[in-house]
């Protein structure tokens, strides 16, 4: 048997939504992202949505809006993929990495605590395979200190915890859209906020730093348009928006046979002493199954569950140890245990809804083989 690590959930109405606007005389940003927007700010239960063309890009443009940059810090977790630090560093700013919660692989609050300095000014928490960060813990910690709360939510756009939703206790919430993530369009991305000047700076940054983008420019009279400050270029376009729509009604029916697909996973591996799972807080919005091996088996379990025709990634090698890391930073084995252990032992099994029950007791049989 093959098992793909990951097949996208597109069908007939999202190709026939792109066919739509390849049809018709508007290609970038316009209708289709407005009603994208919109229709996003419903499900999120945020205000605000600016469409961009990646997480990467929206953590960067609302670190931007808000105004941290060059001699700020900005504290994030060494358990993500490394977007939720560069980002930092494109807006100006020194990431400054933490440890992590070693049952749930998000960001550890005490480290978020001790972490701070004069210099920081925000906080970039990952919500890891879809498992919320304690916002409530965050959120006390940020107003102690006068920080912002930037989410990276490239892996939880349904999740809750404590009664939070990601963006309610932050100043802004951060999707993924790229091609893996729950909802997809190859390359895509959003910020959701309840803070109305907030996505209208993030929106003029994204576009050049111009008052007005293309579509404005197109409808109605012409009118002039000024560039107010240097921006970047990184909005969303109706081509990729038009895959968006029609996906987001079927989210919740996503999130449903993906959770389907945890429980079975879950009852098929039991009480086997071989494999620790993450915990998971409150509702996860289910974006990786995962499962930590012992760490020096780890690349043997995942070469070998490849040759089984099982499609697996590590998501993710802790982010301190990647060379551009050490190299910049100082970082070094030993600083981050909790995320260095996740990050040896971690393996990401096949999860999607398109996946079979048979394929799941398949991947299932096959680790508890080889482990
Ligand atoms: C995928 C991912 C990102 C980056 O998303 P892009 O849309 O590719 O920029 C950021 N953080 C985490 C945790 C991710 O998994």
């Amino acid at each position: 048997m093959k098992v793909e690590f990951y097949r996208h959930g597109l069908d007939e109405a999202d190709i026939a939504n792109v066919v739509k606007v390849l049809n018709s005389i508007f290609l970038s940003t316009g209708p289709v992202t407005a009603e994208f927007e919109g229709k996003f700010a419903a499900y999120t239960g945020l205000a605000n949505v600016v469409a961009l063309n990646s997480c990467t890009a929206a953590m960067h443009m609302t670190l931007t809006a808000l105004g941290v940059g060059p001699g700020d810090e900005v504290i994030t977790s060494a358990m993500t993929f490394l977007a939720s630090a560069t980002s930092a560093q494109h807006a100006g700013a020194t990431p400054v990495l933490v440890d992590v919660d070693p049952a749930t692989g998000c960001i550890d609050p005490g480290a978020v605590g001790a972490a701070i300095t004069p210099r920081t000014k925000a906080i970039i928490p990952v919500h890891l395979y879809g498992t919320m960060c304690d916002m409530t813990a965050l959120r006390a910690i940020a107003d102690k200190h006068g920080l912002f709360i930037v989410e990276d939510c490239a892996h939880c756009i349904e999740g809750e915890r404590d009664g939070v939703r990601p963006g309610h206790l932050s100043d802004a919430a951060c999707y993924s859209f790229y091609a893996t993530k729950n909802l997809a369009c190859g390359e895509g991305g959003a910020v959701a906020t309840r803070n109305e000047d907030l996505a209208k700076a993030i929106k003029m940054v994204s576009l050049h730093g111009m008052t007005r983008n293309a579509a404005s420019r197109y409808h109605g009279a012409y009118q002039h348009w000024d560039m107010l400050r240097l921006g970047w270029k990184c909005n969303l376009d109706d081509i990729h928006s038009a895959l968006l729509v029609s996906q987001l009604d079927r989210l919740d029916a996503s999130w449903t046979r993906r959770h389907e697909l945890y429980q079975h996973y879950e009852r098929g591996f039991g009480a086997t002493p071989h494999i620790q799972r993450p915990a998971v807080v409150g509702k996860s919005g289910h974006h990786l199954y995962t499962v930590w091996v012992a760490l020096e088996r780890r690349d043997e379990v995942l070469h070998s569950l490849q040759q089984q025709g099982v499609g697996v990634a590590v998501n993710f090698r802790a982010i301190h140890l990647l060379t551009y890391f050490r190299d910049t930073f100082g970082y070094k084995r030993g600083d981050f245990p909790n995320a260095e252990l996740i990050g040896d032992s971690t393996i990401s099994l096949p999860f999607y809804p398109k996946m079979r029950d048979e394929e799941v007791d398949y991947v299932v049989e096959q680790v508890l083989k080889v482990v």
